[in-house]
C-alpha cells in the first residue's frame, strides 16, 4: 500500500505516517560542553520540493541506526516520525515545527524523486534584518558576503583559546564581523591556509547576530516647556555575527548563491592584484573605546574576546596596593600567617611566596573612564623591574613588601597615555564586575625586545624573587577576604601570554 506523500508544510504536531521526499542539506552534532562534550543528538536540515527547510533531530541513542546514511546532498524518502514544536530560541528554520526520528522511522535513499529537489536552501538575511535579530537569540540566520579581511589568533600548533574574525561586506555595502571560536576557529584557519587562492565570497549558515558596544542615547527636545520629540538613537554599536555549532562555511562557487556573487565580483574586478593575502593581518584585535568596552560587557553574552584601547591614566588606586604575595607554584594570592604562607589553591601550608604586581588604575579616553588592572607580566615588561626588585628598593623595617608605598615609576604612570590590549572574559560578565584586565602592552611602536621579561605564570624559580613571611610585620598587612577572591579571580582571568603588537604613546 502506497503511503500518502506530503510536504513539510503539511506537517502537524504528532506522529506522522505519510512520506516526505527531501534532500539532506547539512548535519552536525549537538554536544553538551558542560558534560565533557557528551553527544546529545544530531541536528539535520532537509529541504523538500517547495524549498521548505525542516529541522530533523536524531537522538544519540537512535543515531547508530541512521548515522551511515547521513550524506550531504543525498535525497531521502522519510516516513514514520514524530513532529513537534521547535524551541523558541536559536531557530534554524522558518518553520515552527521539527521532526524527531523514532524507532519506526523509515529513512530510505532516493534516486528518483517525484519532482526535482532543490540543491541548496539558505535563509539569507540582510544587514537591517540582522540588526533586528541581534541580541534576541531567536533565529540563527544565514549570510552571504564578500570577504574583506581575516584576523586570526590561531598559532601553529594551535593553542587552547582561539578566535578568527572575518570582515564581510554584505550586499548593501555594510560590513559585519563574523567570529569563530576555538576548534571552529582553528578549522577555519586551516581551511583558509590550505586554499591556493584567497576566496572572495563566503556563505555562512546558522550565525547568531549580536550588537556590541552600542550606546543608546535618549534625545528629548522641549519647546516652550512642552515635550515635542523623544527619540532613541543607537550609535557606535557594531554587528558581530557569532558562529554556532550549526555554522557551516562555503567559499566562492561551492554554492549556487556564492557562485552568483563570485561572478559578479569577478566581473567588476579592476584587474589589480588583491591587496594582501587574507591571513596576513594575523592576530590583530579590534580597537574599542572605553565607553564601548563598558557597554560591551553589559550587552554581550559571556565570551572571551580581546580589544585594543587607548587611554590616559587619570588616577592610580593606591589604597588597593601595588603588589601581592603569590604562590610560586600557581601564582594565586597567598594567605599570610605568623610564620608561613598558605596556598589555598595548592593546599600547601608552607607555600613559597613570590611578589607580583597588581595595580588598579582609572584610565579614560574621550568617551568614558574605566578601571583597569595591570598584572605582573605587563608591568614587569613595561618597566623592566620585577615586583621583588621594586620592593627591595622601597623596603622599610616592619612593613610587609606588599604594603610599601607605590614605586615611583608606577606613580609616574599617572597622566600618561597607553595603548593596551584588554581581555574581556566571562569574569567581566558577572553582575557587579566592572574592571578590565590589561593583558598586553609593548614598548613604543613595536620595539618589544625578544629577550623581554616573560610573564611565566609564576613558576619562576629565581630564589632572589621569593620572599619569606618572617621578613615583615606579622599580620597587619592582611587583606580582606573579598579582595583576595577578587585577586584570585583576577589573576585567573588575566595573564595568558600570546604574541602581540602594541605600542605606547606618551
Ligand atoms: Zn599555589
Amino acid at each position: 500500500m502506497a503511503m500518502a506523500k506530503v510536504f513539510f508544510s503539511d506537517l502537524k504536531s504528532g506522529r506522522c505516517s505519510s512520506v516526505v521526499e527531501a534532500r539532506l542539506l547539512r548535519f552536525w552534532e549537538a554536544r553538551n560542553v558542560k558534560r565533557g562534550g557528551e553527544l546529545m543528538w544530531m541536528d539535520v536540515l532537509m529541504v523538500d520540493v517547495n524549498s521548505t527547510v525542516m529541522q530533523v533531530t536524531i537522538s544519540a541513542g537512535r543515531l547508530p541506526q541512521f548515522r551511515e546514511k547521513l550524506h550531504v546532498g543525498t535525497m531521502f524518502s522519510v516516513s514514520g516520525f514524530d513532529v513537534s514544536r521547535c524551541a523558541q530560541n536559536f531557530r534554524l528554520t522558518d518553520s515552527s515545527l521539527m521532526i524527531r526520528f523514532n524507532e519506526s522511522t523509515s529513512f530510505q535513499e532516493l534516486t528518483e524523486p517525484d519532482s526535482p529537489l532543490p540543491e541548496e536552501a539558505f535563509r539569507f538575511r540582510n544587514h537591517s534584518e540582522l540588526i533586528g535579530l541581534a541580541n534576541t537569540n531567536t533565529q540563527l540566520p544565514d549570510i552571504i558576503g564578500e570577504i574583506l579581511s581575516v584576523k586570526s589568533t590561531v598559532c601553529d600548533p594551535p593553542e587552547e583559546k582561539n578566535r578568527v574574525m572575518v570582515t564581510l561586506k554584505l550586499d548593501s555595502d555594510e560590513t559585519v564581523t563574523l567570529s569563530f571560536f576555538d576548534s571552529q576557529a582553528v578549522a577555519f584557519h586551516i581551511q583558509l591556509e590550505a586554499m591556493r587562492v584567497d576566496p572572495k565570497v563566503m556563505v555562512v549558515t546558522s550565525i547568531n547576530p549580536k550588537i556590541v558596544g552600542g550606546i543608546g542615547l535618549c534625545i528629548i527636545i522641549y519647546c516652550h516647556s512642552t515635550l515635542v520629540l523623544t527619540s532613541l538613537l543607537i550609535y557606535g554599536g557594531r554587528l558581530f555575527l557569532n558562529a554556532t555549532s550549526g555554522t557551516h562555511v562555503y567559499f566562492d562557487k561551492k554554492t549556487e548563491a556564492g557562485a552568483a556573487l563570485f561572478y559578479r565580483l569577478v566581473a567588476r574586478d579592476n584587474g589589480l592584484p588583491s591587496a594582501a593575502p587574507l591571513l596576513k593581518s594575523y592576530a590583530k584585535v579590534e580597537t574599542m573605546t572605553i565607553a564601548d568596552l563598558s557597554s560591551f560587557i553589559v550587552s554581550a553574552a559571556s565570551q572571551e574576546i580581546d580589544f585594543l584601547c587607548t587611554g590616559r591614566v587619570v588616577r592610580i588606586d593606591t589604597d588597593k596596593g601595588w603588589c601581592y604575595v603569590a604562590c610560586s607554584k600557581c601564582s594565586k594570592i597567598l594567605q599570610r600567617t605568623k610564620s608561613a604562607f598558605t596556598c589555598g589553591v595548592c593546599n600547601n601550608p608552607q607555600a613559597v611566596g613570590a611578589l607580583r604586581y597588581r595595580v588598579e588604575m582609572a584610565i579614560s579616553d574621550d568617551t568614558a573612564e574605566g578601571i583597569f588592572i595591570w598584572f605582573d607580566g605587563v608591568l614587569t615588561k613595561l618597566h623592566s623591574i620585577r615586583a621583588s626588585e621594586a620592593a627591595q628598593m622601597l623596603a622599610e623595617d616592619g612593613v610587609n613588601p606588599e604594603d610599601t608605598r607605590l614605586p615611583p615609576f608606577i606613580a609616574d604612570m599617572e597622566g600618561k597615555a597607553y595603548t593596551f590590549q584588554v581581555r574581556v572574559t566571562a569574569f567581566n560578565f558577572t553582575e557587579h564586575h566592572n574592571t578590565f584586565t590589561i593583558t598586553r602592552i609593548a614598548e613604543d611602536h613595536g620595539r618589544l625586545t625578544a629577550d623581554g621579561v616573560h610573564d611565566d605564570g609564576g613558576d619562576d624559580d629565581d630564589a632572589s624573587q621569593t620572599i619569606e613571611p618572617s621578613t615583615a610585620a606579622g599580620d597587619q598587612g592582611g587583606t580582606s577576604k573579598a579582595r583576595e577572591e577578587d585577586w584570585l579571580r583576577g589573576v585567573k582571568g588575566g595573564e595568558e601570554d600570546a604574541c602581540w603588537l602594541i605600542y605606547i604613546n606618551n
